[in-house]
């Protein structure tokens, strides 16, 4: 885990594009899923380690102090810097300076992504800039990143050519260096960071799952949707459904389909508690002539054939066909498929487990900030990155499925904290 230990969020905005729904309202308490949107950034800084967060109110600042009080609710301490309504985001930062920590996290309250802080101040410190920003790919954004990680311009009428990136937030800064960059505390952050981007001063770091946003009720309501809990997993096939086949051959029709013991009483077991599946997997052998698609698609059929019969419900399939010197993105380890199915499903990716035998499928979901279940020989973990580890362990899917139903009982226990009628606003 990281060293970085506190976050500090900009609390302050109107939120006018929310308009009638902030006449009242500050915009991170806009009720999400019956929760304030905020209640979401804060049980993801907690779950990434951050145990300290300092709150930028302006706005209505009351409301945000009333509902998260000192954070204990949350399993968080929350403190609170409040400032009048019309300082700008530099002037609030500005002024709560003698509260930070010398590395720490510097977030806005309307986006939400998932990601790792442990690869966030990886990159963080290998860059060595005052600030690290988040960003996400987008045509005419507001940022160009640069093939060495360096932002390369920022533009917030976005009128430059080549600006493919856009900012969400998630910064890590080195107190002192960024305050150095202050010169103007009356104005935006935003020309703090054009500033910085001039100087080649600014380090960014793409994350490739899409952001999700609350800037004008379209977004809000998507995001919400996004949001809300499922029980939905993501699970490999070969090896972990089914007997894999010897080194260099394939499973290429179903008369060579062989379910593994326990596979299915594990999704079973774990459909009766709710949970829906997209099936993810890499077959090479399609690229390299060893199996016809239409064996594919059989075997696929027959599979949610037997799986129907159990009352097991595969929502989609996801296939990389690819060989892997095609250099697509969906053959795992890269996270392609896992960020399809995000797409498709409405899938909160930090919030569900992808199920696998192989590292590398641990590796998989690491780069998505997906959590993992291993199913095999725990030995093999050991090659594995220390800050790449799965978050369940287990020697098949049957010893697996307890676990995963306790892991999502916690999230959604967590998740539940402060959503109405408790202390709403
Ligand atoms: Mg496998
Ligand atoms: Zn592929």
């Amino acid at each position: 885990m990281s060293a970085v230990r506190q976050a500090v969020i900009l609390c302050g905005g109107l939120g006018t594009r929310l308009h009638p729904y902030t006449l009242d309202l500050p915009k991170p308490m806009i009720p999400t899923n019956g929760r304030p949107f905020l209640a979401y950034l804060v049980d993801q800084l907690r779950d990434q380690g951050i145990g300290k967060i300092l709150l930028l109110t302006g706005y209505r600042g009351d409301q945000i102090e009333r509902y998260f009080g000192d954070g204990g609710a949350f399993g968080v301490e929350i403190s609170y810097s409040a400032g009048p309504v019309e300082w700008e985001t530099a002037k609030r930062i500005w002024e709560a300076r003698a509260r930070f920590e010398p590395c720490f996290m510097l977030m806005y309250s309307d986006n939400f992504i998932p990601f790792d802080l442990s690869r966030l101040a990886a990159r963080h410190a290998a860059g060595g800039k005052p600030l690290t920003v988040s960003l996400c790919r987008k045509e005419n954004g507001n940022i160009r990143l640069g093939a060495s990680g360096v932002v390369e311009a920022y533009d917030s009428s976005r009128s430059r050519p080549g600006l493919d990136h856009v900012e969400v937030g998630y910064m890590l800064a080195e107190r002192d260096r960024l305050l150095a960059a202050i010169t103007d505390p009356e104005k935006s952050f935003s020309n703090v960071l054009k500033a910085l981007a001039a100087a080649g001063e600014l380090a960014g770091y793409a994350l490739k799952d899409r952001y999700q946003s609350i800037s004008d009720p379209e977004r809000w309501r998507k995001a919400e949707r996004y949001l809300a809990a499922k029980r939905i997993l993501l699970v490999d096939r070969d090896g972990t459904l089914n007997v894999k086949a010897p080194k260099a051959q394939y499973v290429a029709s179903w008369t060579q389909f062989q379910w593994l013991p326990g596979a299915r009483e594990g999704l079973k077991m774990l459909a009766q508690a709710g949970f829906q599946f997209a099936l993810i997997t890499n077959q090479a052998g399609v690229a390299r002539g060893m199996i016809r698609q239409d064996d594919l698609d059989d075997i696929h059929a027959r599979l949610r054939e037997d799986l129907a019969h159990d009352g097991v419900e595969i929502l989609r399939v996801y296939v990389c066909p690819h060989h892997w010197d095609d250099g697509c993105d969906c053959r795992k380890p890269k996270p392609g498929m896992l960020l399809q199915a995000s797409h498709d499903l409405d899938l909160r990716l930090d919030r569900t487990v992808y199920i696998g035998d192989d590292t590398r499928d641990v590796d998989t979901a690491a780069a998505s900030a997906c959590m993992s279940a291993y199913v095999g020989e725990p030995g093999e973990l050991a090659g594995l990155a220390s800050d790449i580890q799965p978050r369940i362990i287990a020697r098949g899917l049957l010893e697996a499925a307890p676990k995963i139903i306790e892991l999502f009982e916690a999230w959604e226990r967590t998740d539940a904290v402060g959503a109405a009628p408790g202390p709403a606003p």
